[in-house]
C-alpha cells in the first residue's frame, strides 16, 4: 500500500482537520484565524484562467514524431536530419467556437495544433483540421470571431451573424464549403486531418528558400459523424471526442497520421497562378505533390489536463531554424497574437511553464515579472554587451534575405475576378453526389434560418462556384 502522505497547507504546514472549520463554540461563527479554511476557499476561487477566446474546448496528448524521409534538400531543421529520429510531441485538439465547456460533436473547424520538443527549441504547427481559412487578412479576425460567437443581446449563438458575414466576405466560401460537408463533424479526433493551412517556408543548408504547406493526414482514415448522430450525443456525451480519444489511446489503440509537405521553390510563387500567400487557397496536389517526412502517433495520456494541455501554449512564431514565415497576412498577425493571449491567460513567463518549457537549455536576458518561478538566471549577467560570458546570438542562424517589392497600401489579395470561387467550385465537384446533397442540406438547415436578403446573397456566390451547388442551395431554401 502507497505509504499516506501527510495533508499541508500550501506553505507546507501539517493540516490538523480537513472536515470542519475553526469555530468560536459549536454552532460558530467561523473564525478568521482558520487560516487554512481562508486559504482553500480562497485558491478555489482563483482556480480559473481566462479561457481561449477561440478553441477553448479541446483535447490533447503527448507523442512522437519519426522521421521516414529525408528533406534535408528543402530543410536543414535539425529535427529532419535523419530517417528514424524521434521527437516528442505535444498534441492539443479543439473546437474553435464554443466555450470550455461546449459540446465536442458540433459543425466547427478543429484545431491541431502541435509542439515539436526539438533540439533546436520548440516548433509549434499550430494548424486546423482543414487546409484553408474563413479569411485572408488578420484585420477581419475579430469581426469574424465575433460573427460566429454570441449575439450581444441574446447572448445566444446566430446563423444570421454567421451567414451575414459571410455573405459579404466571399473568400470565406471555401472554408465554408468544408464546414457545412462531411468533414465539419469528425467521427473523432484519430480521424481527421491535420493542416499547417499557412504557406511557410523552408531553409536548407545552402541557405535556399522553398515555401511550404504541412498535412497530417489520418491513418485511421478519414470518418465524419452524420448530423442528426452529433445532434444526439451533443445532448448525451458532450465530452465525446475528448473521452474517445483518452480512452483509445488508453487501451493502446493510439492514433498515427502521416506527415507530409508540399515545397514550391521559392522563384515559382512570383507566377503561380494562385497567390500562394492566400490563406484561403490550396495548392493543387498535382501541382505540389505531397512528400512524406514522418510518422506522427499520439501514445500518452496527460497526468493532469490543466497542467499538460489547458496551460499548453501554442504560438506559430515558435519556428526553429530551417523552418519560417511566409508573407502569408494571417500567419503575420498570429505570430504576434498567440503569444500575446498567453501573455494575458497564463503570464508573461509561460514559457517557462513545464508542458511548454523547450527540452534544451534556454539562455537569455529576460528577468523577473509574475510567476518566474525557476532561478531566474541566478548571477549570471543580465544584460549585452556583456564582457562576464553571457549568452551571445549566432549569424550562422540568419535567414536568406527575402525580395519584396511595392508601395506601402493595403491590397485585396485577388488575382482575377473568379479566385474565390474556382476552389470551393472544385472541392463541390470532387464530392460524390451523395455528399454533395448533404452538404446542400446542411446549409439550408443553417442558411434557412436566416433573412431572405442574405440567403439570396448566399445563393448567388454558391452559383459563381458552381452551378449546381447555388441551384441546390436555392432549391433546398425554397428560393427561384
Ligand atoms: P487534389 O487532387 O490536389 O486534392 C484533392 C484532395 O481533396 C484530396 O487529396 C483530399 O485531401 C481532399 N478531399 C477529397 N475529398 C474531399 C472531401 N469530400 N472533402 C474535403 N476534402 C476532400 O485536387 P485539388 O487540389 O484541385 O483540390 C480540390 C479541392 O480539394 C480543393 O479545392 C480543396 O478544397 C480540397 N482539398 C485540397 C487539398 C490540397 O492540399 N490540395 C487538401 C484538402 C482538401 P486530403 O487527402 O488532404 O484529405
Amino acid at each position: 500500500m502507497a505509504k499516506e502522505k501527510k495533508l499541508t497547507t500550501a506553505a507546507g504546514i501539517p493540516v490538523d482537520d480537513n472536515q470542519t472549520s475553526l469555530t468560536a463554540g459549536q454552532r460558530g461563527p467561523t473564525l478568521l484565524q482558520d487560516h487554512y479554511l481562508l486559504e482553500k476557499l480562497a485558491h478555489f476561487n482563483r482556480e480559473r484562467i481566462p479561457e481561449r477566446v477561440v478553441h477553448a474546448k479541446a483535447a490533447g496528448a503527448h507523442g512522437i514524431l519519426t522521421i521516414t524521409n529525408d528533406i534535408s534538400k528543402y530543410s536543414k531543421a535539425k529535427l529532419f536530419a535523419k530517417k528514424g529520429k524521434k521527437i516528442e510531441v505535444l498534441g492539443r485538439f479543439s473546437t474553435v467556437a464554443g466555450e470550455k465547456g461546449s459540446a465536442d460533436t458540433v459543425r466547427d473547424v478543429r484545431g491541431f495544433a502541435l509542439k515539436f520538443y526539438t533540439e533546436e527549441g520548440n516548433w509549434d504547427m499550430v494548424g486546423n483540421n482543414t487546409p484553408v481559412f474563413f479569411i485572408r487578412d488578420a484585420i477581419k479576425f475579430p469581426d469574424f470571431i465575433h460573427s460566429q460567437k454570441r449575439d450581444p443581446q441574446t447572448n445566444t449563438r446566430s446563423d444570421t451573424m454567421q451567414w451575414d458575414f459571410w455573405s459579404q466576405v466571399p473568400e470565406a466560401l471555401h472554408q465554408v464549403t468544408i464546414l457545412f460537408s462531411d468533414r465539419g463533424i469528425p467521427k473523432g479526433i484519430p480521424f481527421m486531418n491535420g493542416y499547417g493551412s499557412h504557406t511557410y517556408s523552408f531553409i536548407n543548408a545552402k541557405n535556399e528558400r522553398f515555401w511550404v504547406k504541412f498535412h497530417f493526414k489520418t491513418k485511421q482514415g478519414i470518418q465524419c459523424m452524420m448530423q442528426d448522430e452529433a445532434d444526439r450525443l451533443a445532448g448525451q456525451d458532450p465530452d465525446y471526442h475528448t473521452r474517445h480519444l483518452f480512452e483509445a489511446i488508453k487501451k493502446g489503440d493510439c492514433p498515427k497520421w502521416t506527415f507530409y509537405v508540399q515545397v514550391m521553390p521559392e522563384k515559382e510563387a512570383e507566377t503561380y497562378r494562385w497567390n500562394p500567400f492566400d490563406l484561403t487557397k490550396v495548392w493543387p496536389h498535382k501541382d505540389y505533390p505531397l512528400i512524406e517526412v514522418g510518422e506522427m502517433e499520439m501514445n500518452r495520456n496527460p497526468e493532469n489536463y490543466f497542467a499538460e494541455i489547458e496551460q499548453a501554449a501554442f504560438s506559430p512564431a515558435n519556428v526553429v531554424p530551417g523552418i519560417s514565415f511566409s508573407p502569408c497576412k494571417m500567419l503575420q498577425a498570429r505570430i504576434f497574437a498567440y503569444a500575446d493571449a498567453h501573455r494575458y491567460r497564463l503570464g508573461v513567463n509561460f514559457e517557462r511553464l513545464p508542458v511548454n518549457r523547450p527540452h534544451v537549455e534556454v539562455n537569455n536576458y529576460q528577468r523577473d515579472g509574475h510567476m518566474r518561478f525557476d532561478d531566474n538566471g541566478g548571477a549570471s549577467p543580465n544584460y549585452e554587451p556583456n564582457s562576464f560570458g553571457g549568452p551571445l546570438a549566432d549569424p550562422a542562424y540568419k535567414e536568406p534575405p527575402l525580395k519584396i517589392s511595392g508601395d506601402a497600401d493595403r491590397y485585396e489579395q485577388k488575382r482575377g475576378v473568379d479566385d474565390d470561387y474556382i476552389q470551393p467550385g472544385n472541392l463541390f465537384r470532387l464530392m460524390p453526389a451523395a455528399e454533395q446533397q448533404r452538404l446542400i442540406a446542411n446549409i439550408c438547415g443553417s442558411l434557412g434560418k436566416t433573412p431572405k436578403s442574405i440567403q439570396e446573397k448566399m445563393v448567388a456566390h454558391f452559383r459563381r462556384a458552381d452551378k449546381n451547388y447555388g441551384d441546390g442551395i436555392a432549391t433546398g431554401l425554397g428560393l427561384k
